[in-house]
């Protein structure tokens, strides 16, 4: 007994030794990556659940390593937040997607607005506002086209910075999304004191809002109290016609999920449009 017990002990120091070696071999790729601008964007619609057209698109970040091959998002942003990398990184995603969005709109899209993940690291850098104060000037497009997604984590921080700097993106004329709403252990109390324009409602929702019924309530609930705020709210992870038509029916804006498309890169995001219901 006493043996396996040893052995189980390396087993489990062997795949933690993986997992660092890992870990640290991703951070190492990751400067260069993030330097030759090797992380991409992939676009996932944002659709108008009565129109059924495509109003938004969300950038999601996408890294393939010809060693290491697809890095999913959740494990490369953690890794940069951590390290800070997620400063210049997320300055590369802000001024993709805008140029993206600025082409779809040169395009004769130009009801459409793009929406992009942000950090708590990167609210917290001075100059943050700064930047994407410039980056609209540049690409000229509207404030409003615009919207960053924070989570409630970041929206329930009391630092003094991170707060001003969200008060100053709003009054840039910039949206602001809340990713994930009701998702964690979290306080609405928030919505008092920052501003919102958006609240995504977290997959997890729609996962059994079809079959259970306080899931149902609860999303229900959900977009009243967006609605009494004058709020817009989105559905995450619309996968079925039979979430689509709970979502018509209790009156949610907006759907993204696979039921419509899973991310794609910005090329056929464009095919996308064309082969939707036209304005
Ligand atoms: P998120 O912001 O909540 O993004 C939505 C995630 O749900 C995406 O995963 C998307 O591919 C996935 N998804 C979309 N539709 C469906 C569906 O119908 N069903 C299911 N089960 N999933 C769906 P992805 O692209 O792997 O991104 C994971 C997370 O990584 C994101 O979650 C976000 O937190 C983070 N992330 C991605 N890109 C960025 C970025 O540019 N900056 C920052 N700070 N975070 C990012
Ligand atoms: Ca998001
Ligand atoms: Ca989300
Ligand atoms: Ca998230």
């Amino acid at each position: 007994a006493k043996k396996k017990g040893k052995n189980q002990f390396s087993l489990y120091t062997a795949e933690l030794e993986q997992q660092r070696i890992r870990k640290s071999k991703i951070e190492q790729l990751l400067h260069i990556a993030v330097e030759n601008q090797e992380i991409s964007l992939y676009y996932q619609p944002i659709v108008d659940t009565v129109s059924k057209r495509i109003i938004g698109l969300e950038a999601l970040a996408r890294w393939s390593h010809s060693e290491l091959g697809y890095i999913p998002p959740n494990e490369f942003i953690s890794i940069a937040e951590e390290n800070g990398l997620i400063v210049p990184l997320g300055k590369h995603i802000l001024k993709t997607a805008c140029q993206h969005l600025k082409h779809l709109h040169k395009m004769g899209f130009n009801h459409l607005y793009v929406s992009v993940n942000l950090s708590l690291r990167q609210l917290r850098h001075h100059g943050f506002t700064a930047f994407i104060s410039r980056l609209l000037q540049e690409t000229a497009l509207e404030p409003n086209c615009l919207e960053l997604e924070i989570t409630e984590n970041i929206a329930l921080s009391d630092e003094e910075h991170v707060v001003n700097s969200i008060r100053a993106l709003k009054n840039l004329g910039i949206r602001i999304a809340i990713d994930d709403f009701g998702s964690g252990y979290s306080s609405i109390g928030y919505l008092r004191t920052i501003s919102v324009d958006t609240l995504k409602i977290d997959k997890s929702f729609l996962f059994d809002v079809t079959t259970n019924s306080n899931t149902a309530q609860l999303t229900a609930a959900i977009v009243t109290l967006a609605h009494s705020l004058s709020l817009k709210i989105v559905a995450e992870g619309v996968e079925t016609k039979e979430h689509l038509r709970f979502l018509e029916q209790h009156h949610c804006d907006m759907a993204q999920g696979y039921l419509f498309s899973p991310p794609v890169p910005f090329e056929q995001f464009i095919s996308l449009l064309y082969n939707n219901p036209s304005p």
